[in-house]
């Protein structure tokens, strides 16, 4: 409530004290609220202010994690204040000061309450400033995501809930402001953030990277990486790029050497098919049995590639795998029976226990696979080792003949395997596969075993375990078609909205990557495949215009971010010349209505859990390629560009953009929205005018786009498990 003062008194006072902040009653400055607005997170942002920039001052110590800060927040009272909030999480607060006198602050949960000693009025502009340090929170969702710890520093990266971890904020989408952030690390580290690198000054031991952001941008979106990082500065197109890549991913990791001498035996890198390759000699074992031993440093896919020993008597059809005494071996089955396709000989190992289900239902089918084959049991391991391993297998009595032997799919590989000394307790056949005249002593490499295809390499004595090519190559190549993305975006979407861009990857195990304003942050789990890396960077660099310049309302509308941003790979996917957007979109609209979890979902409303739940992108995507066979290509065009341009450093919300579409269309489109928003499968009347046929395999053009698309890469870090380079 408030109440006018009398007249009188207003004069009386502005007389006895000009100039001077009036003493108002408590209830002409009340306080702003405690949340700007936000149903799904009520505490989200703060009302009562608008902020307009932010200047961090922020030191960061990578041996400690401890992170030490001074925040000015330039901000205009949109209501009187006697107190408003600030969104805080973690950290010590040391002192606050509003227009330069200390503040009263409480705390609690991440509310941060400051009472001014003077009210604010309405309409003014206030400076808060905020000294801090501590060590900020990681947070666990994605695997981890906030302030991520790295083996060199730090990164920042992660929505919704971020910018609060490092820094008082006003955090809310609604709330966009520029920022000025200075960063200080020790000297020889780089610190990149978004924006335009305006100065780097060493100063003793320590150096300061000063980013500035000039375009207002939602604080989530305000990103750090602190670390060894290859950094390239470079224009194109009028544009300022800055992208940094993990100095450890451009080198790449040592070559790995022998356990002893000077040569080891390796496997070689069967990444053009798939490969079955033995390492083989026939034993005499004793009565009593023999002990074979040997050192093993592995690196292989995960569920598809194995290391495993083989035995049989020489010549017999006994074939079976013996397990390593020292537990290195194990029966799982990884992606049984899919592995048996390349390499039908692991039958004798293990058993596809697969139900077709109905013939005539291909989606019926259940996979499943057992330990036990035709002739033995099943002693195997994929994935990598921690180093040097040693393997320990006794072998039983008579004319053995033993394999090592690795067997793989084709294409995605590890490092391969290494072997070193091998020591047989009879003696026969120890070997450390030193260059002395007799390399293998007496191990011989023969070809795959039958219903494989030739090898398309085998084992060979080598100096190392030679590095794999570095993920910073295929990085580079995709960061490399940037200006090529981004010119390719603005032709539909309009010109590019800000004035610097570029990207970050770090050497770090983060699940997903995110649209930091000019300067998106990418997993290095996206570049794995040299092949299908540019969609990820085609969906960051496309949310620039849509979750960026034009950022949601609310955190309800994610689709608006999600589902343009997906729709944008699947314009370059035809631009690629992959499949077109009608193929992927017939493909996607293949999943039957029963699947409750896909259709049963409302994406328009997806509650604050499934914000960024896959439907949220894929269906999004869906409903855009929806309206565009409704209304054309010709408004569709105008109306994705009229998004990007009308909501431009600002906020947008569903009900806004059917608006427009409506608009444009001239159209009335409320009943397609709702039920592509809403939940259940949308019905669609045949072909449109633009539509190509169905596409026949849809499992496969799926699959490609659930790990091409999403902003999570598709399989488990496997890459990161054991590496600590
Ligand atoms: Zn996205």
């Amino acid at each position: 409530m408030s109440r006018k003062l009398p007249l009188a008194l207003l004069l009386a006072v502005s007389l006895l004290a000009p100039g001077v902040a009036i003493a108002a009653p408590p209830n002409a400055f009340p306080a702003g609220s405690s949340g700007i607005g936000d149903p799904y997170f009520p505490l989200d942002g703060n009302g009562g202010y608008d902020v307009q920039h932010y200047d961090l001052d922020v030191s960061y110590d990578p041996d400690t994690d401890v992170l030490t800060g001074e925040a000015t927040i330039v901000a205009r009272a949109t209501q009187n204040l006697g107190a408003f909030n600030l969104d805080f999480v973690g950290m010590r607060l040391r002192a606050l000061t509003v227009n330069g006198v200390k503040a009263v602050t409480t705390r609690k949960g991440q509310e941060l309450t400051v009472k001014p000693k003077t009210g604010i009025t309405n309409g003014s502009q206030f400076t808060v400033v905020a000294r801090y340090d501590g060590v900020p929170k990681t947070l666990e969702e994605l695997g981890g995501a906030g302030f991520i710890t790295t083996n060199d520093g730090a990164i920042v990266v992660g929505e919704p809930h971020v910018a609060e971890l490092w820094f008082p904020v006003n955090n809310h989408p609604r709330d966009k402001a520029s920022f000025t952030v200075a960063i200080t690390v020790p000297l020889g580290v780089e610190a990149i953030s978004n924006g335009i690198l305006v100065s780097q000054q060493d100063s003793g031991d320590s150096s300061t990277w000063t980013w500035d952001a000039v375009e207002p941008m939602v604080p989530y979106l305000l990103t750090m990486g602190i670390g060894q990082f290859e950094v390239d500065a470079y224009e194109a197109d009028g544009l300022a790029f800055w992208d940094a890549i993990d100095s450890n991913l451009v080198i790449g990791p040592p070559p790995i050497p022998p356990v002893t001498g000077d040569q080891l035996l390796f496997s070689q890198v069967a990444d053009q098919g798939p490969s079955y390759k033995r390492l083989t000699r026939t034993l005499t074992v004793p009565a009593g049995g023999a002990t074979l031993t040997f050192q093993v440093n592995r690196d292989t896919e995960e569920g598809w590639d194995f290391l495993l020993v083989e035995s049989r008597t020489a010549g017999g059809d006994n074939w079976t795998t013996l397990p390593d005494q020292n537990g290195h071996t194990n029966q799982e089955l990884g992606a049984c029976p899919f592995f048996l396709f390349d390499n039908p000989f692991l039958t004798h190992y293990v058993t596809d226990t697969s139900d077709e289900g109905d013939p005539e239902n291909p989606d019926d089918d259940e996979f499943s696979c057992a330990a036990g084959g035709t002739t033995g049991a099943w002693n195997a391991v994929y994935g990598q080792s921690d180093g040097w391993e040693t393997w320990s297998v006794q072998l039983p009595p008579g004319s053995i003949e033993v394999s090592i032997a690795y067997a793989s799919d084709c294409c995605v590989q590890g490092r391969g395997v290494g072997i070193d000394d091998i020591v047989v307790s009879t003696g026969e056949g120890s070997t450390s596969f030193e260059d002395d005249g007799n390399t293998l002593d007496g191990w011989t490499t023969p070809e795959a075993p039958e219903g494989s295809q030739p090898n398309p390499n085998t084992w060979i004595p080598a100096l190392n375990i030679p590095p794999p090519t570095p993920l910073g190559d295929s990085v580079q190549v995709s960061f490399d078609r940037q200006p090529e993305i981004i010119a390719f975006l603005a032709d539909m979407f309009g010109p590019y909205p800000f004035s610097a861009a570029g990207g970050i990857v770090d050497e770090v195990e983060l699940g997903f990557a995110l649209e930091n304003q000019t300067r998106p942050v990418y997993s290095q789990f996206f570049f794995g495949d040299p092949a299908g890396n540019d969609f990820v960077v085609v969906h960051e660099i496309a949310h620039q215009w849509y979750g960026d310049s034009v950022a949601v309302d609310l955190w309800q509308y994610t689709w608006l971010n999600e589902g343009f941003a997906t729709y944008a790979e699947w314009l370059w996917s035809e631009e690629e010349g992959f499949e077109d957007a009608d193929d992927i979109f017939d493909a996607w609209m293949d999943i039957p209505a029963e699947e409750e979890e896909w259709w049963g979902f409302a994406i328009g409303d997806p509650g604050p859990d499934g914000l960024f739940a896959f439907q949220v992108y894929i269906r999004g995507a869906l409903t855009l390629h929806a309206l565009r066979q409704e209304v054309g290509d010709h408004d569709f065009f105008n109306i994705l560009e009229e998004w990007a341009a009308s909501q431009a450093g600002g906020t947008g919300s569903t009900q806004e953009f059917i608006d427009l579409a409506e608009d444009i269309s001239r159209e009335e489109l409320s009943a397609l929205f709702d039920m592509w928003l809403g939940p259940g499968k949308p019905v669609v009347d045949g072909p449109g005018p633009n539509r190509m046929p169905a596409l026949r395999d849809m499992p496969a053009a799926a699959k490609t786009f659930v790990e091409r698309n999403a902003d999570k890469p598709g399989q488990p870090f496997k890459e990161a498990k054991g590496k600590g380079h």
